[in-house]
């Protein structure tokens, strides 16, 4: 299981969520930021300081959503 961000982070990326990781598993991309799911630990510490309310947990995705947990992987396995 791991949290992921949606794209309400686009065009954000104040990085709030960044500093408050306890596990440093959130980096900026290209476009919004993206938490690495093999390493986050579902602490939630996340969710709670993102203004925009960009964060979610991985089974509270909708189907329209599962591509950012897609698009996290890939960005982690091509780094
Ligand atoms: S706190 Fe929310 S909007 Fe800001 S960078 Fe993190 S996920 Fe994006
Ligand atoms: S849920 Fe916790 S471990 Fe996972 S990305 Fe958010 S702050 Fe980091």
């Amino acid at each position: 299981m791991a949290f992921v961000i949606l794209d309400p982070c686009r065009g954000e990326k104040a990085g709030e969520c960044v500093s408050v990781c306890p596990v440093d598993c959130i980096e900026e991309g290209p476009d919004q930021f993206y938490i690495d799911p093999d390493v986050c630990i579902d602490c939630g510490a996340c969710k709670a300081v993102c203004p925009v309310s960009a964060i979610e947990e991985e089974y509270d995705l909708t189907p329209s959503q599962e591509k950012y947990l897609e698009e996290a992987e890939e960005f982690f396995a091509n780094r």
